[in-house]
C-alpha cells in the first residue's frame, strides 16, 4: 500500500532492530563516544544537580549559548539548596538572554520541591523524576541516565531522527504510531551499562555526523546496522507530518516616561513571558490594524493612572519564536501637567537604566526597547 507521499505503507509490524544488531550498535556507539565525544563543562559532571542545569539549559538552546552560560548560572546558584532558597526573580534575572523562562520558572519550582520533599536529593529514577515541573519524558530519561546510571533512554528530536533512521521508520515520528515505535526501540537500545555514556553518544553523533540535511553517513559508526543508509534513503528520514505555521499575535505597547525612567510592568507568572517585566501591553490575537481604544485606554489606566494620552507610533517589529509570529507595535504615551502619581504596586515601576540590565526581561522586549530607543535617539538627532 501507497500513501499520499509516495511512502510505503507499514501494513506489518512496525520496524525493529534485531537484538544482535542493537547489541553491536551499543558496543560502536560507546567505542566511538570514547574518542570523538564533544568537551563540554558539564561533562564528566557527578553532580545530579549540575547536570541536571545542563540539560535544562540545553532544551531549546544552542550548546554553544548553553556553555557560555552554565559557569555564571552555577557560580550564581552552586547547589540545588541555593537554587531552592533564591527568590524567583534572581533565578528569571540570570537565565536572560537563554529564552523560554518557563524552563527556568520550572527549575525553580522543582528545586523547591525537592528541596522540601526528597531531602534535597533529585529522586534517581525515570518516573520519580517525570512527577517533578519541568521534567518530560526526555529530561527524565536524560537526567537518570547520566546523573544515576539508570538504564532510561532520553529521547529528543535529534535522537528521533537518528532512531528513525536506524530502523527506516516510514511512519511519521510525530504520528502517535511513529511516537510509540520510536520510544519503543529507544528503550530496547539504551544498554544496561554506562546508559548514560550511550544516551550522550546518542546525541553527539546526531550533532556532528547524523546531520538533519546531510547525514555523514561515511563517518558513522553504526553505518552498517542503519536501514536507512543502506537503502540510500537517509536524507528522506525522519518522515514528519506537514508542520502548521506559527500562530500570529500581536502586542500593541506604550511607551511612558518620567524623566530618565520608563514605565515597565510585570507579566502574570502563566503563559509566553511569564513573571517577566516589559513596556504595558495589550496582547491580541491576529494582525488586527490597530488597539481596541476602550481596552488601551483600560490598559493605560491600570498601568499609569489618570492623565495620560496614547500618541504617536514610535515602534513596530516583529519576533518568531518557535509556534508564534509577534508584531509588537509601541505608541507613546504622554501625560499631561497635572499628572503626579502613577498607581503603585508590585508589579509595576518606574525603570531606570540600571533596572533594565538587572530585571528579568524578554529578549524579545530587550529588542523592543532598543527600536524604541534608537528612534528616539534619531528623533533627537534631527533636531539639530
Ligand atoms: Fe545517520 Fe547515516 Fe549513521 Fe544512519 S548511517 S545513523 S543515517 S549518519
Amino acid at each position: 500500500m501507497v500513501n499520499q507521499r509516495g511512502q510505503k505503507k507499514q501494513t506489518s509490524s512496525p520496524p525493529a532492530l534485531a537484538p544482535e544488531a542493537r547489541r553491536r550498535i551499543r558496543a560502536k556507539l560507546l567505542k566511538w563516544y570514547g574518542t570523538e565525544k564533544r568537551a563540554f563543562p558539564w561533562r564528566g559532571e557527578k553532580d545530579p544537580y549540575r547536570i541536571w542545569v545542563s540539560e535544562v539549559m540545553l532544551q531549546q538552546t544552542r550548546t554553544d549559548t548553553a556553555q557560555g552560560r552554565y559557569p555564571a548560572f552555577l557560580s550564581r546558584f552552586p547547589t540545588l539548596a541555593a537554587l531552592a532558597d533564591a527568590p524567583l526573580e534572581a533565578v528569571l534575572a540570570e537565565w536572560q538572554g537563554l529564552g523560554y523562562y518557563s524552563r527556568a520558572r520550572n527549575l525553580h519550582r522543582a528545586a523547591r520541591i525537592v528541596a522540601e520533599h526528597h531531602g534535597g536529593k533529585l529522586p534517581r529514577d525515570k518516573k520519580s523524576l517525570r512527577a517533578l515541573p519541568g521534567f518530560g519524558p526526555y529530561m527524565a530519561g536524560a537526567v537518570s541516565s547520566i546523573a544515576f546510571g539508570e538504564r532510561a533512554s532520553a529521547v529528543d528530536g535529534n535522537a528521533v531522527r537518528v532512531l528513525s533512521r536506524l530502523i527506516d521508520l516510514n511512519e511519521p515520528v510525530d504520528s502517535a504510531a511513529g511516537k510509540k515505535i520510536i520510544e519503543l526501540e529507544a528503550e530496547a537500545l539504551v544498554p544496561p551499562s554506562r546508559p548514560g555514556d550511550f544516551n550522550q553518544a546518542l546525541m553527539d553523533l546526531s550533532a556532528g555526523v547524523c546531520l538533519p540535511r546531510a547525514p555523514r553517513c561515511h563517518a558513522c559508526p553504526i553505518a552498517k546496522h542503519c536501514a536507512a543508509a543502506l537503502r540510500g534513503a537517509a536524507a528522506l528520514r525522519p518522515v514528519k507530518t506537514k508542520k502548521k505555521p506559527p500562530r500570529e499575535i500581536t502586542i500593541f505597547q506604550l511607551w511612558a516616561e518620567n524623566g530618565k525612567t520608563v514605565r515597565l510592568v510585570r507579566r502574570e507568572e502563566n503563559g509566553l513571558f511569564g513573571g517577566m517585566w516589559e513596556l504595558p501591553g495589550l496582547m491580541v490575537e491576529g494582525r488586527p490594524e490597530g488597539p481596541d481604544k476602550r481596552s488601551l485606554a483600560a490598559l493605560r489606566r491600570s498601568a499609569l493612572g489618570a492623565g495620560w494620552k496614547t500618541g504617536e507610533e514610535i515602534a513596530r517589529l516583529v519576533r518568531t519564536l518557535t509556534h508564534r509570529k509577534i508584531l509588537f507595535v509601541v505608541y507613546r504615551a504622554t501625560a499631561d501637567n497635572n499628572t503626579k502619581k502613577t498607581p503603585t504596586s508590585e508589579d509595576a515601576l518606574w525603570a531606570q537604566d540600571a533596572d533594565l540590565v538587572a530585571l528579568p526581561i524578554s529578549t524579545a522586549q530587550r529588542a523592543v526597547i532598543d527600536a524604541v530607543r534608537e528612534e528616539e535617539a534619531e528623533g533627537q538627532g534631527n533636531l539639530f
